[in-house]
């Protein structure tokens, strides 16, 4: 079972299809690419929709997606077959939440930027996962704590500045927290997220410190 789900686009070079009939090709075709560049059989996503609702589950499991080691092996990864330019209509936007829901990563949902620097999944989608991904017409999405199995908020204290990390257990740093701070001197935004996902916050020694600076090529 996916620890949550992630949006993606096709971006840009694509555009959505007009007609329905001609969805299928479209969505082969960004396949075959993928495998023909290296991406295991199926392609780099778990899962395509389109702007007619349209879905093509390729496999379950770990994706290619994602460009985090963490977010692939553990979030189903659904991939909106639209271009830059394009609006996504109610009925992909069902079809996406129905994705993400079916593989049972429906509780926690983030945009493939969350994970990676990237434009991806655009912003109408960005717009839409951070309202909590709602079905449209359907009810409002309620609060969503999840646990980061296996990850913990680092932080430390250093020349009188915080500094706090999101790491998994082998140390590797899965995203950092800057901007305005909050209680104790806490970037506000890792407050935030140890809040909304149950994580927990914990003090680096020295030496750990410069392991987790060693680890992730930061020295
Ligand atoms: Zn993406
Ligand atoms: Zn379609």
């Amino acid at each position: 079972m996916p620890e949550g789900g992630v949006g993606h686009y096709v971006g840009a070079g694509q555009i959505a299809r007009a007609d329905h009939a001609e969805c299928d090709a479209q969505v082969a075709g960004i396949v075959a690419y993928h495998e023909r560049n290296g991406y295991r059989r199926g392609g780099a996503y778990n899962e395509h929709v389109c702007q007619h609702g349209g879905r093509w589950l390729h496999y379950t499991g770990p994706n290619q997606a994602t460009g985090n080691t963490w977010a692939n092996l553990n979030l189903h990864a659904v991939c909106a077959v639209i271009g830059s330019d394009d609006v996504p209509t109610p009925a992909l936007l069902t079809a996406m939440r129905a994705a993400w829901d079916e593989a049972g990563g429906g509780g926690w949902i983030t945009p493939h930027s969350y994970w990676f620097q990237t434009a991806c999944c655009g912003d109408p989608l960005r717009a839409w996962i951070a309202a909590g991904a709602p079905a449209p017409g359907g009810p409002a999405p309620g609060p969503t704590h999840r646990r980061h199995n296996g990850m913990t908020i680092l932080w430390i204290n250093f020349n009188s500045a915080v500094y706090a990390y999101l790491v998994a257990g082998d140390l590797t740093i899965i995203k950092g927290f800057d901007g305005p701070t909050g209680a104790y001197g806490f970037p506000q935004s890792a407050l935030n997220f140890a809040q909304a996902t149950n994580c927990g916050m914990v003090q680096m020694n020295g030496a750990e410190w410069k392991r987790l600076l060693e680890k992730n090529g930061l020295v």
